[in-house]
C-alpha cells in the first residue's frame, strides 16, 4: 500500500479550476526544477499561486500538478480525477495530440518528482514514484502510457534528469511494468491453487466420502455429482470449499432432514 497525504488545494483559478477530466489517458512524468524542495513545499507553491496579485499588470502564473513526490512522502494537490494544469502549452507533439487529444490537460495525470540538493533524483523518490504510478494504473483507472512533459509538449527540458539520462525514464517504465505483472502473477497463482484437484492422504479422502456421502443421504446437497466427483477424488480445493460452505450453512439453518438411518 502507499501512503499519500491529501493536501487538496483550494478551487482558483490559477491551479485547481474543478473541473473533471475527460478521459483518464495517461500519467505525465515532471521534476520540481527546485533543488532540495520537499514535496510538501511544492503542493504548498501550488495552493499558494491561488493568492496571486494580478493586478499590477504582472502575468498570471497558471500552474499545479496532481502528485508531488520526494525520498519520504506523497502529496496530493488535487483529486486524480480533477484538472491540473501541468502540461499546457501552444503546441503539442503529434504522439500527444494523438494519444491524449488536442488538450492533454484535460486526459492525464501530472506527477513532480523532487530533486536532490545536487539536481539529481533520489533512489527512494524514484521508488516511491513507481509505486504511486502501479497505484494509479491498477486502482485509478489510468492506462499503463506514460509520457514525459517533453513529450507532451516538445520544447520543455522536463524532467531534466531523464533527459539528461533516457536510460533512467526506460528503467523507470521497465520497473512500473514488472511490478504490474508481478502482481497479475500473484493473482493467477492463487486462482490455480483453487483449481488444483485436491491432493489428499487414504484416510482423508474416506472422511471426505463419508462427509459429502452423509450430506447427500440427508439431501443436505441434492446432486449425487458432487458425491461421484469426491469418490473419483476429482474435486477441486475451491469446489471443497464451496460445498463446505454449503453443507454447513444448509446444517446450520436445519434444511436438511435428520439422517434416517438411527
Ligand atoms: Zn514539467
Amino acid at each position: 500500500m502507499i501512503h499519500v497525504v491529501e493536501d487538496y488545494i483550494p478551487l482558483n483559478p490559477y491551479s485547481r479550476p474543478g473541473l473533471k477530466l475527460k478521459a483518464k489517458r495517461g500519467i505525465v512524468m515532471h521534476y520540481t526544477a527546485s533543488p532540495g524542495a520537499s514535496a510538501r513545499n511544492i503542493s504548498q507553491y501550488f495552493a499558494g499561486l491561488a493568492h496571486q496579485n494580478v493586478s499590477k499588470g504582472t502575468k498570471a502564473r497558471y500552474a499545479s500538478a496532481h502528485f508531488s513526490v520526494d525520498r519520504t512522502s506523497i502529496y496530493c494537490s488535487l483529486p486524480d480525477d480533477e484538472v491540473a494544469y501541468h502540461c499546457g502549452s501552444k503546441t503539442y507533439t503529434e504522439e500527444a495530440l494523438k494519444k491524449l487529444g488536442s488538450y492533454p490537460n484535460n486526459s492525464t495525470v501530472g506527477i513532480e518528482m523532487c530533486i536532490e540538493k545536487d539536481g539529481s533524483i533520489h533512489e527512494d523518490t524514484f521508488n516511491r514514484v513507481v509505486d504511486l504510478a502501479v497505484y494509479l494504473i491498477q486502482q485509478r483507472g489510468f492506462p499503463e502510457i506514460f509520457f514525459t512533459h517533453k513529450e507532451v509538449v516538445g520544447w520543455k527540458e522536463c524532467p531534466l534528469p531523464w533527459i539528461k539520462e533516457p536510460e533512467q525514464y526506460e528503467r523507470f517504465k521497465q520497473d512500473v511494468h514488472k511490478k504490474l505483472n508481478s502482481l497479475v502473477e500473484h493473482t493467477v497463482t492463487e486462482d490455480d491453487e483453487m483449481n488444483q484437484v485436491l491432493n489428499y492422504a487414504e484416510w482423508a479422502w474416506r472422511e471426505l466420502n463419508q462427509y459429502i456421502g452423509d450430506a447427500y443421504k440427508d439431501q443436505i446437497i441434492h446432486e449425487q455429482a458432487w458425491v461421484e466427483k469426491v469418490r473419483k477424488r476429482a474435486l477441486t480445493y475451491g469446489e471443497l470449499l464451496m460445498l463446505k460452505v454449503i453443507i454447513d450453512e444448509r446444517r446450520r439453518k436445519g434444511n436438511g432432514k435428520p439422517s434416517q438411518s438411527d
